[in-house]
């Protein structure tokens, strides 16, 4: 029988009628709306329309953004000077940067220039170092790994006591997607471009997670009956019958896979809206949070 596909659009969708309620009564009890300040740079497509997209998201939710979009001749100093002018104001309660960087640019140096507090991508190394502190509060999980998370519970899928296997080990996909569901006590081991025999680790996996940006990576053969499949992969292939020359694929073989696992997520329409959703939410958190503060 073919899988059940988790549905990332419609889940999304719940997820952002939560929030926007949420920032309407923020609004309505304290006079606040929660702000993100996009910063893009250079003229990348790709990220061109994430940002977009995320712009876009903010507003139908209520959240105010603040768009800033630089050339990708941009000064490191110039780019850290505008990071401590957002970080100081009352109305940006979340800063995201768009990753990839021009090469002269120090992405370390730009994640740590964003205060903790304003960190609604989960990027700067004091939030990723928490996921791995057992029972920590964790201010801002990166957002793609949260809502593969997400993604899981909301589908009722039990991710305590099974096996998940999470292919890609970037810092900021799948290590923290590995550190998400060891502390939902799965148990875990991960993937990467050195490990010997991949598809004998990936059979063994409950849940599977592909996080490695290659197109159609997982085939059936890698998948245990049953298991639940979460594709991260966004894959542009080349496709003339496609008005933008091109179309999305994930790092999972959806045709094949979806006739052995029990639920599979597809691309577009599964992992991609979550991340955005759970961008929002860690805005309106963001928000939240500095009530308190000093602005
Ligand atoms: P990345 O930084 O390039 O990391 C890729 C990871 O995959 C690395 O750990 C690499 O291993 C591993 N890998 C590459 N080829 C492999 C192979 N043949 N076998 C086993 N492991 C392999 O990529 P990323 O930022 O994590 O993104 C991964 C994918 O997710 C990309 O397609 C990206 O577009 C997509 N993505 C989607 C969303 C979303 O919202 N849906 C968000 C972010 C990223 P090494 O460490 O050994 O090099």
């Amino acid at each position: 029988m073919s899988a059940r596909i988790i549905d990332g659009s419609a889940i999304a969708a719940a997820v952002r009628s939560e929030i926007k309620a949420e920032v309407e009564r923020l609004k309505a009890e304290h006079g606040v709306i929660p702000g993100l300040a996009t910063v893009l740079i250079g003229d990348d497509p790709a990220s061109a329309t994430y940002v977009r997209n995320k712009r876009r998201a903010c507003a139908e939710v209520g959240i105010q953004s603040f768009g800033y979009e630089l050339p990708a001749t941009i000064s490191q100093d110039d780019l850290l000077q505008l990071l401590s002018e957002l970080s100081a104001r009352c109305d940006v309660h979340g800063i995201l940067v768009q990753l990839p960087l021009p090469s002269h640019i120090d992405a370390r140096r730009v994640v740590e220039a964003i205060p903790i507090q304003k960190d609604v991508d989960g990027f700067h190394p004091a939030n990723l170092g928490l996921l791995g502190v057992k029972g920590a509060h964790v201010p801002f999980a990166p957002c793609t790994p949260q809502g593969c998370v997400e993604l899981l519970e909301r589908s009722g899928v039990q991710i305590g006591g099974r096996r998940a296997v999470v292919l890609g080990r970037s810092t900021i996909v799948g290590l923290p997607t590995a550190l998400m569901l060891l502390a939902r006590d799965a148990t875990v081991t991960i993937c990467h471009s050195k490990t010997p025999n991949i598809a004998q680790v990936t059979r063994s996996a409950d849940i599977l997670v592909a996080a490695i940006g290659r197109p159609r990576f997982v085939t059936a053969d890698m998948v245990k009956p049953d298991a639940v499949v979460i594709d991260v992969g966004i894959n542009r292939l080349a496709d003339p019958s496609d008005p933008r020359g091109f179309r999305l694929v994930g790092d999972v073989d959806f045709d094949e896979v979806r006739e052995v696992a029990s639920a599979i997520t597809p691309v577009p329409g599964g992992v991609g809206p979550m991340t955005i959703a759970m961008l929002l939410r860690n805005t309106l958190r963001a928000a939240l949070n500095q009530l308190t503060a000093a602005c």
